[in-house]
Order: structure tokens, then C-alpha cells, then sequence
């Protein structure tokens, strides 16, 4: 059985809504996905009815951007409640951050002659993240680039001239929160530095699992990987970070065997029993 546990919809920066790419795995044979939009639990019901009624076992989740010293650090949180009245109330305060920071970004664009006369709607959608990659659309849309990938080696990107840092909450307090939430952490995409600094500090403050397998990944790393796992009894979990077809890989094609994340299954298990247990 395949999965794929880290995609990205239209509730963030994924070019697809849930049901799409639910129906897109399916026809290439995935039986269990995770949809995992930036900073948002906006993609929950959506999620959670079309798994429902295809069939598809879906998993969603929030991709948190958090700080560690001067790291930006992504940590999934699988499967929690995403009404719980906490994260509500953080989502609201990054969304608030991220709106300051798109304003910001457009400013530094315009003081280099890139006017981009975005309406609200197209910075800042109801329902979906505030983030680098709708600015990035507008900037092609209206010329200035000819990909998205020129767009944030250009301007937006953190060598870009259009650059804007906002302020991450911390890592340890995103790790208690999904905690409370009732959900499964997970650190995303390591890389080797980001191991060697903040691994065994996050496992202090709790976090519960770690992505091994993904596109592209060094052999060497996959196994610093699962070794440091295994020694604070982590749970592994693996998934593409799709977000549209045409770049590295499109969906569906990358895919972990179900056998490999049965671990991070059962907490997922665990952790909604004693959910509905608590209601
Ligand atoms: P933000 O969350 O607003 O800081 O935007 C980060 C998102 O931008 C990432 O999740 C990626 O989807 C996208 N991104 C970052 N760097 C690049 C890049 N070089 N090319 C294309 N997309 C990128
Ligand atoms: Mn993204
Ligand atoms: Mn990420
Ligand atoms: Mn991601």
C-alpha cells in the first residue's frame, strides 16, 4: 500500500483543492494521503469529507513555520483538532504576521519601481495561507518574472532584494501546542544542519515523529535520520511536499510503503481515541 503523507492544497500554496488530489492519488494507487497546508486547519472538513466519500484514508494536518535560533524550522502537526480554541487563536496571530509581511514585501517591491496592484482577495484569500508564492504568482502574472522560481531568486526569496523576515513563533511552543491540540508532531524535511541543531532539543520538548523519506534525499541523511529516531523512539513518517505538477516530481508519483510509517499510524490511532475518550 503507498502513501504519500505531505501534499499541499489550495488552502495554502498547492495548486490543487483536496478533492483533486485525492482523486489524483487514487488513480495512481495511493491508499493513504496527508494533506498538510502552511499555517491553516482551513483544509480540515474539506479533507475529511472527501476521504469519506472516495474511499481514500486521508490524514490532514497544519506544516507550522517555526523559529529555532535563527532556523526557520517546519513541524507538521498530524490529526489534531483543528478547533481547538489554541491553535485557533495562533493560526489567527500568524495569519495576522503573514498579512503585515506580504504588505511589507509589496512596499520593498514598489520602492524598486515593481508595482503590483494586488487586490485584497489576491494577497489575502478568506480561506487559504497569506504567502510568498501568491506574491511570487502576481509578479509573473504581471510580467515582472517568467517562472515562480525567478520570483524568489529575485525578490522574495532569503537572498532576495525583496526579502522580508517575519517573526516565527517559537519551535518548542508550536511542539506543546500541537500537543494539546491532540495531534502527532512531526519535524519536516530535515535537513542535516537543522538535525544537528535542533533535533534533540525538540524531542526534549516533546515532539513524537520525524520525515525520513523524501524526494531526493541523501542515503547518508535517511540514515542520520532514522538513527536519531530510533534513539529518542520517534516515529518516522515520509511524503513528498508536493505542491504542483511540472517541478521535481509530479503527485503521486513519490510514495512511502504503509509497512514503514505503521508506528506513526498507531499514534495517529492512539491519540484520536483518546480524543473522542476526553469528549
Ligand atoms: P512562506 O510560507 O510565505 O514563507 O512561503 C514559503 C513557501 O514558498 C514554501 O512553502 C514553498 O512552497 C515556496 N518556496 C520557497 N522557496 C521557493 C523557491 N525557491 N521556488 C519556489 N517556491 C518556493
Ligand atoms: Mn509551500
Ligand atoms: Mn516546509
Ligand atoms: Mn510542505
Amino acid at each position: 500500500m503507498k502513501v504519500d503523507l505531505h501534499i499541499h492544497s489550495t488552502y495554502s500554496d498547492g495548486s490543487l483543492p483536496p478533492a483533486e488530489i485525492i482523486s489524483l492519488t487514487t488513480g495512481k494507487g495511493l491508499s493513504i494521503v496527508g494533506i498538510t497546508d502552511h499555517d491553516t486547519g482551513n483544509h480540515f472538513p474539506e479533507s475529511i469529507k472527501e476521504g469519506e466519500k472516495s474511499g481514500m484514508r486521508v490524514i490532514p494536518g497544519v506544516e507550522f513555520s517555526t523559529g529555532f535560533k535563527d532556523l526557520e524550522i517546519h513541524i507538521i502537526g498530524y490529526a489534531l483538532d483543528y478547533r481547538n480554541r489554541d491553535l485557533l487563536v495562533h493560526l489567527r496571530r500568524v495569519r495576522s504576521r503573514r498579512l503585515e509581511r506580504a504588505r511589507e514585501i509589496l512596499a520593498r517591491l514598489a520602492s524598486k519601481n515593481i508595482h503590483i496592484p494586488a487586490s485584497a482577495p489576491e494577497l489575502a484569500p478568506e480561506n487559504a495561507t497569506i504567502g510568498r508564492v501568491l506574491i511570487a504568482r502576481l509578479l509573473f502574472n504581471h510580467g515582472y518574472v517568467r517562472t515562480i522560481e525567478e520570483a524568489f531568486d529575485r525578490y522574495l526569496g532569503s537572498n532576495g532584494t525583496a526579502f522580508v523576515p517575519y517573526e516565527l513563533t517559537d519551535a518548542h511552543e508550536v511542539v506543546g501546542l500541537i500537543k494539546k491540540s491532540g495531534g502527532v508532531s512531526v519535524f519536516a524535511h530535515p535537513s542535516r544542519a537543522e538535525l544537528e541543531t535542533a533535533f534533540d532539543v525538540l524531542c526534549e520538548a516533546g515532539l513524537e515523529g520525524i520525515e525520513a523519506w523524501r524526494p531526493a534525499i541523501s542515503r547518508g541523511l535517511v540514515n542520520a535520520i532514522e538513527k536519531k529516531a530510533s534513539q529518542h523512539k520517534l516515529v518516522l513518517t515520509g511524503g513528498s511536499d508536493w505542491h504542483h505538477d511540472g517541478g521535481r516530481r509530479n503527485l503521486g508519483e513519490f510514495y512511502v510503503e504503509k509497512s514503514r510509517i505503521a508506528d506513526f499510524l498507531n499514534l495517529v490511532e492512539e491519540k484520536s481515541r483518546s480524543r473522542q475518550e476526553i469528549r
